[in-house]
């Protein structure tokens, strides 16, 4: 089985829609105005049996990851690690599909943030930046909630 599989078997889709429109139930499926263009009527229908969607009003559907695709505006790679932590599916590092120039610099940003949220908590250079955050009230769990960091000079 695929990771994708894996995530798709995971989540129900008409909670993860339900999650961007307000659906109703009709029968077996749910409907709603589609959410990708504009129309009074619904005709945008989820079906929870098949796990798929389809708007008769403008042709778009799918499956789960198109659905975030078109409502987030993410690529491929960015939807299935949406989908996973939704999923509680922990992704295989060294997938390629993965690696893309923008997810890369989401991880090298993550990183950064990291190291400089822990400089300011622990590093000993860091002390006068302790003690301007402590002047502003500001606690190490705000600290490391919000990942501020600090950069020494060197
Ligand atoms: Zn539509």
């Amino acid at each position: 089985m695929t990771q994708t599989d894996d995530i798709k078997q995971r989540i129900d889709l008409v909670d993860l829609v339900q999650g961007y429109v307000k659906l109703n139930q009709a029968g077996t499926n749910w409907k709603a105005r589609c959410p990708f263009h504009n129309e009074k009527t619904p005709s945008f229908m989820v079906s929870r049996e098949k796990q798929i969607w389809h708007c008769f009003g403008c042709g778009r559907g799918g499956d789960a990851f198109s659905f975030i695709q078109e409502i987030e505006g993410m690529d491929f790679p960015e939807t299935l690690r949406f989908l996973a932590e939704r999923a509680g599916v922990e992704l295989t590092r060294d997938d390629p599909k993965l690696r893309t120039q923008k997810t890369l610099a989401f991880d090298v940003n993550a990183f950064a943030a990291k190291v400089y949220n822990r400089i300011l908590l622990e590093h000993e250079k860091a002390q006068p930046a302790r003690d301007y955050c402590a002047r502003r009230e500001l606690s190490p769990e705000t600290i490391e909630t919000w990942q501020l960091g600090y950069a020494p000079e060197s």
